[in-house]
């Protein structure tokens, strides 16, 4: 029988379980969260004279905390209103109600006994064949499985959720001794289709994959940093960005997670492996016992390895133990690799650094293969799900054998056996079988090593997504150095951007009307998609700046009229193009999608028209667009101001949504045509399938309006005096002032003198003189400048 799940419970709101209900909520889905009824009443419960049996006081826990992840930033939750999926309880009244629910998640604190108990009331409500899990961070199973019926063995299973639960893909399966095939092949597929995530089904060893592995890697370097001496600046300088990891890279991360958290898992390894050859690392270095007696955890206790004091970031000295100013750090080895733009190229320079830094990296990186090497098939028969597991739940970019394979696994083995490792020996076994990588692509498919049949295998489960890396070579059809167009299979394309931050110039504007000519003449189809950090930060602003500066105003204007053209071509070729953005989508990169036949947005989109931030109005059809879309919903007898107000504002405001959700209330995703997809990985190969159903469903090039009803003098007249009390006010500057009378103008139509029927040409005229205009300002250029310079908006 099919399962579907329409109804979750999860048990324990705090801040696993608050995070979860949300990304349940997140992707549709009903949600009841149950917490325990607080034993005492708090002052105000008393001031306000309510008893303990009071409805208010019982589910007072579950509320607190479901209202503080609510509040919390980066918010759990796609959009506010989801939450309103999410109903509350307690579970002494509520849980019998579990009996309505398809999936029961245990989230409750990490003691076996509280568990236990939790487990033994689920079985006696649950109706049969209901789903159950528990997200232990590392409570074998196993043990939680004791005492429990045949049906509940046979439903059970871990489903190991990272904080925060909506952010960070890894969920890790992992099976009990009794879980039956269906329910683990089930999750699998629900975690990486519904919930978006990175689906990997484990051993019930300690601390899963995940933690193990990261765990690992944390303690190990705390242990290098006393050996090395080095400061911890030094290993956040090292660990970050440059090789492929968040910002926070290592000790900004701990602060971030807690050190509490960390020890707690640290110590659970120590006890639970006490065979494993890094038994020893796992044993907490001096430092880390001191930090955690003087209560320095981090970021709940305001301080940690850095600490903020009123504007200064200090960090502490490991040596003193005391904080001082957080000083400069440089490598000369992490200089050479300024140039390479990919992490994984940066690797081979950094291991044969003459350094410290070089020093560093040999000793870390084969500590890391040599404990991951080790660990399969301990914890994995398949490595690429180390690798796998890392890059989703940590942020890294590539794995352990993705770096070694990029070293050379030869060249990692000398240098393992240099720092005193010896060669695994399924390593030696793959070299000698005549695998020289761990991972091989072969028409974009990519194969790894099997340790069981000592061949190339194809990783399973990824048929349902497209990886634009792996198709680099084979299937490129055009490029230039702003973009690449290569072919996707079934007669559809795809435009990436190649640009720094994936800007839009005039190099990516040839690239894209290519790959329609190419679309219109040869193929089906074309998809706008990449897989960078971001789909667009927007237009090239240095280059505008430049022709502005330089009051090459002529040449400002064709560049402007480029970009326009380029998008009317967007929405009107003979051929679909889809629009796939990803993470930040901003101007230029918006506007391109409001010119899409159809968008699939991956949920973490953050898509706005920010142009106001650098003094300009959107100006490559953005602001026609929003004009033609309010008028587009203009009714009889509605106040049709007040809806082309809510779009003036949504650019005025320069509003950025926080999920692609939130960009439908925005106005710039649009209900019944646009789509979201939960899991980025799966996104480019839907925006070709859609792009498929449209060219079978025999597009033809729509044609351009004429017919757009713009309100002239009175819709200007009502801006201009709503932007005169803003002023007034000072709620915005007076160039700020001039920029929303500039797009006042445009959204009006002009100042004709009665509302009237204009064409997209019209005004995508209008449009790019205002933006010109804005161009010859000093305090645009102030603006442009200071974003160039400092990344962010200057309000002047
Ligand atoms: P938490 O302390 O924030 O929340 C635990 C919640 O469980 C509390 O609200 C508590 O009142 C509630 N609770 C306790 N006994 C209960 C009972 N009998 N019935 C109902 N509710 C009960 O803890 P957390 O960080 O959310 O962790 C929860 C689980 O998730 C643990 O197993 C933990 O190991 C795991 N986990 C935590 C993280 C993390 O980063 N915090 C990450 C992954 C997994």
């Amino acid at each position: 029988m099919k399962r579907t799940i329409k109804k979750v419970a999860v048990i324990g709101s705090g801040i696993m379980g608050s995070g979860i209900a949300c990304h349940f909520a997140n992707i549709g889905i009903q949600v009841l969260l149950l917490d325990v009824v607080p034993k005492e009443l708090s002052k105000i419960e008393i001031e306000k004279g309510l008893s303990l049996d009071h409805k208010i006081v019982r589910n007072r826990i579950v509320n607190e905390h479901l209202s503080n992840a609510l509040k919390s930033n980066p918010s759990p939750i796609y959009s506010k209103a989801f939450a309103n999926r999410i109903t509350t309880g307690n579970i002494i009244d509520d849980i019998s109600k579990i009996n309505t629910c398809d999936w029961i998640i245990e989230v409750v604190v990490e003691q076996l006994v509280v568990k236990k108990q939790v487990f033994e009331q689920i079985d006696t409500f649950r109706k049969l064949g209901t789903l159950v899990s528990s997200n232990t961070s590392g409570i074998p199973i196993k043990f939680m499985n004791e005492g429990r019926s045949e049906d509940f063995q046979k439903h059970f299973c871990g489903t190991h959720f990272f904080n925060p639960a909506r952010y960070l893909k890894l969920f890790e399966i992992i099976p009990g001794p009794n879980t039956s095939a269906e329910v683990v092949i089930f999750l699998e597929e629900y975690g990486s289709k519904y919930l978006g995530k990175s689906s990997i089904i484990t051993k019930d060893t300690p601390a899963f994959i995940g933690n193990r592995i990261g765990i690992f890697g944390i303690q190990s370097l705390f242990h290098l940093v006393e050996q090395m001496g080095l400061t911890i600046e030094e290993v956040d300088k090292l660990t970050g960005p440059v090789i492929g990891r968040p910002k926070s890279a290592t000790f900004r991360t701990v602060d971030l997670v807690g050190l509490d958290t960390l020890v707690h898992v640290a110590n659970g390894l120590y006890d639970g492996c006490p065979n494993d050859e890094a038994h020893e690392l796992f044993k907490l270095p001096s430092f880390i016992k001191k930090m955690i007696e003087n209560n320095w955890l981090g970021s709940k206790t305001n301080q940690g390895f850095y600490k903020k004091v009123e504007k200064e970031i200090l960090s502490l000295d490991l040596n003193t133990f005391e904080y001082r100013a957080t000083k400069k750090t440089s490598f000369a080895t992490l200089e050479l690799t300024k140039s390479i733009e990919k992490p994984i190229d940066r690797f081979i320079v950094l291991i044969n650094g003459k350094d410290k830094a070089g020093e560093f990296y040999r000793k870390n990186f084969t500590a890391m293969f040599s404990y991951c090497a080790n660990r399969i098939p301990e914890i994995s028969e398949e490595f690429y799900k180390i690798d796998d597991a890392m890059k989703a739940g940590f942020g890294w970019e590539n794995g352990p054998f993705e770096i070694w394979d990029a070293i050379g696994v030869q060249k990692g083995i000398e240098l393992m056996n240099n720092e005193g490792y010896s060669t695994p020996n399924w390593v030696s076994d793959m070299l000698e079988m005549g695998n020289s990588n761990f991972y091989t692509i072969k028409e974009g498919i990519t194969y790894y090593y099997d340790i069981t049949k000592k061949s190339q295998t194809k990783i399973p489960g990824k048929d349902s997504f497209i990886i634009l890396n792996n198709i680099r070579e084979s299937k490129k059809v055009w490029s230039n150095s702003g973009a690449v167009i290569h072919d996707l299979g079934d007669g559809i394309l795809n435009l990436e951007f190649q640009s720094k931050m994936n800007t839009i110039g005039g190099d990516v504007l040839v690239g894209i009307n290519k790959a329609i000519d190419l679309a219109e003449r040869e193929y089906n189809g074309l998809v706008i998609g990449n897989q960078g950090a971001n789909f667009s930060v927007g237009a090239n602003i240095g280059m505008i700046f430049m022709m502005a500066v330089e009051q090459e105003y002529d040449e400002l204007n064709l560049a402007i009229k480029m970009f326009q053209d380029t998008m009317m071509r967007v929405r009107y070729s003979s051929t679909p193009v889809i629009v796939a953005p990803h993470g930040m989508t901003l101007g230029g990169g918006c506007e391109m999608l409001l010119h899409a036949d159809k968008v699939v947005a991956a949920a973490e989109s953050y898509i706005g028209l920010v142009e106001f931030g650098v003094g300009v109005i959107p100006g490559g059809g953005g602001s026609k667009e929003m004009t033609l879309r309010a008028s587009d919903l203009f009714r009889k007898n509605d106040v049709e101001l007040n809806v082309l107000q809510e779009y003036f504002l949504t650019i005025a405001m320069a509003k950025v949504s926080t999920s692609a959700y939130e960009a439908f209330d925005t106005g710039i995703l649009q209900k019944g045509k646009d789509i979201v997809v939960i899991n980025k990985d799966r996104q480019i190969a839907e925006a070709k399938k859609q792009a498929l159903i449209l060219a079978e469903a025999g597009y033809t090039q729509p044609i351009q309006r004429n017919d757009i009803k713009v309100l002239g003098k009175q819709a200007l007249g009502m801006f201009l005096v709503g932007t005169d009390q803003m002023v007034s006010g000072k709620f915005i500057s007076e160039h700020d002032q001039k920029i929303a009378n500039k797009l006042a103008y445009v959204m009006a139509g002009g100042d004709l003198s009665e509302p009237s029927l204009v064409s997209e040409q019209y005004l995508l005229d209008i449009e790019r003189e205002a933006f010109l205009s804005l161009c010859s300002e000093r305090k645009t250029l102030e603006r442009i400048q200071f974003m160039l310079t400092k990344g962010k908006p200057l309000r002047n």
